[in-house]
């Protein structure tokens, strides 16, 4: 009688795109950066150049205030409409969840707070606003062995996995890939699932954070109200 303690599970989700079903920081940066940007963005998506090498070249061609690009956010923005319901059963479980996105601070932090999510850790890269429109970008998550992403969430993964007896991933992009690779289970869709899918990599496709609710609900909790996570780790 109750002497299995629960698992400790911890679900690592990406931003854009995901937890935002908008993806912000491309917004951002065709709407806030000229010409530049088109060849800088193929590159990336074509694998040629990392984002941190990418932010690097694409700082000095934003224009555009803070609060501009603030109000553009807010204009824009779109949370994924079971997002909020799915953070609320996660704390509800025990369950941990933090974010983490090779996009910017700034509209990260303002999206959070509408939505009264202020509460959620996430790991960025950062955004220094200064005069005359201009800013830059600065790191404080990249991984210094390994010169591609802005935030290495890989390496965030493998700091949080000694602490945790599961780790649960879900995103879809470049940046999701190799993180995915250590995570115990992963949800993935755009290109992040096609990407697992080429190296053999198993997922599970979802379309919104409700199939991951769902999953969770059926998989590990089977509505029952505080059954711990032991299922998964038979
Ligand atoms: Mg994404």
């Amino acid at each position: 009688m109750g002497t299995q303690r629960s698992a400790r599970v911890l679900i690592l989700c990406d931003f854009d795109g995901t937890v935002c079903s908008v993806d912000m920081g491309n917004e951002i940066l065709n709407r806030f950066t000229g010409k530049g940007w088109e060849e800088i963005d193929r590159a990336y998506c074509a694998d040629e150049i990392g984002s941190r090498v990418a932010y690097s070249q694409v700082a000095p061609l934003f224009k555009g205030t803070r609060s501009q690009m603030l109000e553009f956010v807010s204009d824009k923005e779109k949370l994924d409409p079971h997002f909020v319901g799915f953070y609320v059963y996660c704390r509800e479980k025990g369950v941990d969840l933090k974010i983490v996105s090779d996009g910017l601070d700034f509209y990260i932090d303002a999206i959070l707070k509408r939505y009264g999510l202020g509460e959620i850790e996430y790991f960025s890269n950062a955004v220094l606003f200064s005069d005359h429109d201009k800013m830059s970008i600065a790191f404080p998550q990249m991984n210094e062995k390994c010169e591609k992403c802005g935030t290495c969430k890989s390496n965030i993964l493998t700091r949080y996995q000694p602490s945790y007896d599961m780790i649960v991933y879900i995103g879809d992009g470049h940046s999701d890939f190799c993180p995915a690779q250590k995570a115990d289970l992963v949800f993935a869709k755009g290109i992040l699932h096609k990407k697992c899918m080429e190296v053999g990599k198993s997922t599970i496709q979802y379309g919104n954070f409700q199939d991951v609710h769902q999953y969770f609900e059926n998989h590990f909790f089977h509505g029952k109200s505080d059954e711990a996570v032991t299922t998964i780790l038979t």
